[in-house]
């Protein structure tokens, strides 16, 4: 069967498509086989891919492939569909704007959608003062900006990052990025007066959060100077890195040292925004107020923004044109993302998170009883992960994180592995999965792990 090929008048996507696993081929079947021999010949090597099915519709907790195969996602295209793929709110606001105009470039003749987006995100972040937003298409690109912001604000030129972090893959991001393969080997030279220091990773380095955040702050201190740091950037819990939740008074020393110095904290919230981590922002749990949040991910119901919001005073320190983008803040992707937010925000989403992430841990706990080879689960809400380690050394096991996973997909679950050791799963289920499907996705992994 190619549903590819059946006509069909009906939309077959969002909360529509049948809410089941189905395996009608092997993986890939012949149509995705076929386009991905095609995608290898036509497309540059450097773009992978970890599942071997062409999409041709998706909604719900569900992706369907070309070849009719119907596989349960937990990742949402890496946290992005958090609402759900194909939601009808955000369908239907994308097609209604592309109807009335599809671009102007807010720096030409502005329009009302991005001040709404920019209301709400200055509503919605954590910190009860002044806000303003600026937008723009990626991640990468808000953090780009949130630094170039944070050098003008403070006339200081030094940022610092932190071992295990993510922050994209343009240049500036490059350089804050820990990790080498795949994301920086061979791309440099990076971009200058970017430095790392340790995070708190309290599975691996036993500290408590205050002993984690002295021995940063030393480092800050002794080898760079307050004087000279701009900003300090840290993911509230670290997303590529490994899912690494941060000791108890690690990020609130910080916050408080950059505060002390005139230092901006900005919060790289594009994973762990919107909900996903049974919070609006991450930061909520750990009682942080940054003074620039950066998003982007979640934001907008999968249609590409972005955007840093935080202080007044800060985000203003930038000169009139010193900011903005041909595309950035696209006024279908704001529409998307004012659906979007109207389906966090009324649709009990913060809530779903936390009941998504309660099930997980419990269902993990249970296997990992029985499987010492699961060294920790750590998370909030759903963005939960488990670490696989040799259970006589701790050590990390990326061969068996990625026989898991690989053994996982070719059962029709959609799994992301993550992790500076590579020995991590990571799960991202969209907000709008049910729990039969969720529990399922879970049995397939406990068994593929039990068979390995
Ligand atoms: C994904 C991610 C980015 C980069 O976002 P892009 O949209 O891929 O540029 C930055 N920071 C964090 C924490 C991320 O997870």
């Amino acid at each position: 069967m190619t549903l590819i090929d059946e006509p069909t008048t009906a939309p077959i996507g969002g909360p529509s498509l049948p809410q089941v696993r189905r395996l009608v081929t092997e993986l890939p079947g012949p149509r995705s086989a076929e386009i991905l021999a095609r995608k290898s010949e036509a497309v540059a090597a450097g773009v992978a891919h970890s599942m071997p099915v062409v999409t041709v519709a998706a909604g719900g907790g569900v992706l369907l492939d070309a070849d009719g195969n119907s596989l349960i996602d937990l990742g949402s295209g890496i946290a992005v569909t958090s609402v759900g793929n194909a939601h009808p709110k955000v369908a239907e606001a994308v097609a209604a704007q592309a109807a009335q105009f599809t671009h102007t470039c807010f720096m030409v003749s502005p329009y009302e959608s991005y001040v709404d987006v920019a209301e709400a995100l200055n509503r919605l972040t954590p910190g009860d003062f002044a806000k303003k937003t600026a937008l723009f298409n990626s991640g990468a690109e808000a953090v780009e900006n949130a630094i170039k912001i944070a050098r003008k604000h403070t006339g200081r030129q030094a940022v610092v990052a932190f071992d295990h972090g993510y922050h994209g893959r343009t240049n500036l991001t490059m350089a804050l990025t820990a990790k080498s393969m795949p994301y920086k080997s061979g791309f440099g030279p990076f971009a200058p007066e970017v430095y790392r220091v340790p995070a708190s990773y309290p599975y691996r380095d036993g500290l408590t959060g205050p002993e984690a955040a002295a021995l940063a702050i030393t480092l800050i201190e002794k080898q760079i100077g307050a004087d000279n740091l701009a900003a300090v950037i840290i993911e509230p819990i670290q997303g590529e890195g490994g899912f690494i939740v941060p000791a108890d008074g690690f990020l609130e020393d910080v916050v408080a040292w950059c505060r002390d110095n005139g230092v901006v904290f900005i919060a790289d919230e594009v994973q762990t925004g919107f909900a996903r981590t049974g919070a609006m922002f991450a930061s909520e749990h750990f009682g942080i107020e940054p003074d620039l949040i950066t998003t982007a991910k979640g934001i907008a119901g999968g249609l590409p923004l972005a955007g840093v919001t935080g202080r007044a005073d800060i985000m203003d320190a930038a000169h009139a044109g010193g900011l903005g983008g041909t595309y950035g803040g696209n006024p279908i992707a704001c529409a998307a993302a004012l659906a979007s937010i109207d389906v966090y925000e009324n649709e009990g989403l913060v809530e779903r998170a936390t009941e998504i992430g309660a099930l997980l841990t419990s269902r993990l706990r249970e296997i990992q009883q029985e499987d010492a080879r699961i060294g920790d689960i750590r998370g909030h809400g759903a963005m939960i992960a488990a670490e696989f380690v040799d259970p006589a050394t701790g050590a990390p096991d990326a061969a068996l994180t990625s026989a898991v996973a690989k053994a996982a997909i070719a059962q029709g679950v959609i799994v992301l592995t993550c992790g500076t050791f590579g020995n991590v799963i990571r799960f991202l289920p969209p907000l709008a999965i049910g729990d039969e499907l969720l529990g399922e996705g879970l049995d397939v992994i406990a068994a593929a792990l039990k068979a390995l």
